[in-house]
């Protein structure tokens, strides 16, 4: 089709296609094991499926509520009582989205303005930069440390100023597998105290934390969780990420702004779905065994790649590993990932593309929420690198 002659100024003129889709596309392409974009190559419980034909079948077809169904927002308030101990009022404090991106997306467009500062830590999502520069923010950017991926909290203490609207805290991290400690959380209540600074929590990997350790939440702390939206994901936590359905938790003068946006962004999130997933949570052991179930896939994985040049620190949440290649080779990491892709037949994510600055630290990350089988073929493919 011809080019429409006028010229358009891009809102984005840096953005191009997301990672996740250049990867997946290179790995159908390639016939390659796919352990790039983050999804589950295992099967849903039958159970769900079920759930779902008969809420359809029963005629829940139509809009739900604007901000979710009643019986789904009930069952999420008394999930973040009993794992946090935090009473969130169904009417005016939880919203069902659909899915995490469009929550951080609406949860920064409803909050942030033109010349508010949003602080970040890179290796960063790559959803959250583009959604705070479309609405005239400015993303400020921290590295994490290269070492084990933790927070610089003078670094952060630096860059606070009256502009910083908001810190987005992403914990279990996207990409890295790191988890934040107490002591993170209480630098954070330090910093934010006293301010108005809003704390937008991704925490969309609650469910899947390693080794005994505890899922810091924004909501278990009252001084965080009153001035905090917080995002969560069934996608994740059921592995139906293709349902794209989540939801936001936070208080109701936040959650009054976030609605505004969400009516006119999606307006509500699709409904047989909810009912399903209503009735399906009832049972809380859904999903109180997803991180011992992950944890198990992990170790295999890593065990798959013991004997391999690559070297790891072992994930602490999250369903990604990075895997360190210096040993290997000393390529750009997105020219290396694109080279097993094609050659091994192994596709996995570049992580500088999550970084602000140029860097080169040779890690990739690999998806293991896939059945063993898939694993122990890719731990061969890896040997063989
Ligand atoms: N969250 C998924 C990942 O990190 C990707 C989701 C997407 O493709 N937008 O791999």
């Amino acid at each position: 089709m011809p080019a429409f002659p006028h010229s358009i100024s891009s809102k984005l003129p840096k953005v191009g296609t997301t990672i996740f889709t250049i990867m997946s596309r290179l790995a159908s392409e390639e016939n390659a094991i796919n352990l790039s974009q983050g999804f589950p190559d295992f099967p849903v419980d039958q159970y769900l499926i079920d759930l779902v034909h008969k809420h359809m079948s029963a005629g829940k077809n139509q809009y739900p509520p604007m901000a979710g169904i009643m019986s789904i927002r009930e069952q999420i308030s008394e999930k973040m009582e009993k794992a946090y101990g935090v009473s969130y009022d169904p009417e005016s404090e939880i919203t069902i989205t659909a899915g995490g991106t469009q929550a951080i997306f609406t949860a920064i467009t409803a909050l942030i303005s033109e010349g508010d500062e949003v602080i970040i830590f890179t290796p960063a999502y790559d959803c959250y930069a583009p959604a705070i520069e479309l609405v005239g923010g400015t993303p400020i950017y921290i590295q994490l440390s290269s070492k084990d991926y933790s927070i610089d909290w003078k670094q952060v203490k630096k860059v606070v100023t009256r502009r910083t609207k908001m810190i987005l805290i992403n914990t279990p991290q996207n990409p890295t597998g790191a988890i934040i400690s107490d002591k993170d959380i209480q630098e954070l209540i330090k910093i934010t105290r006293g301010n108005d600074i809003v704390v937008l929590g991704d925490e969309v990997y609650e469910h899947i934390v390693f080794d005994g350790n505890r899922h810091q939440s924004m909501a278990l702390y009252p001084e965080l969780a009153n001035r905090s939206i917080i995002v969560y994901s069934f996608g994740k936590t059921f592995h139906v990420t293709g349902w794209k359905t989540g939801y936001v938790v936070g208080p109701a003068n936040l959650m009054v702004e976030f609605r505004k946006v969400h009516q006119f962004n999606v307006f509500t999130a699709n409904g047989p779905i909810q009912y399903a997933l209503s009735e399906y949570m009832q049972n809380p052991q859904t999903y109180l065994g997803v991180s011992e179930m992950y944890q198990r896939k992990r170790d295999v994985f890593i065990s798959a790649v013991n004997a391999s040049r690559f070297k790891l620190k072992p994930s602490k949440g999250t369903y990604f590993q990075l895997l360190d290649y210096s040993a290997i080779s000393d390529e750009e990491d997105q020219d290396i990932a694109v080279r097993l892709a094609k050659e091994f037949k192994i596709a996995s994510i570049p992580i500088s593309v999550f970084y602000h600055n140029p860097v080169q630290n040779n890690v990739l990350r690999f998806c293991f929420a896939k059945e063993e089988e898939t694993l122990l073929r890719a731990g061969d493919i890896l040997t063989k690198i």
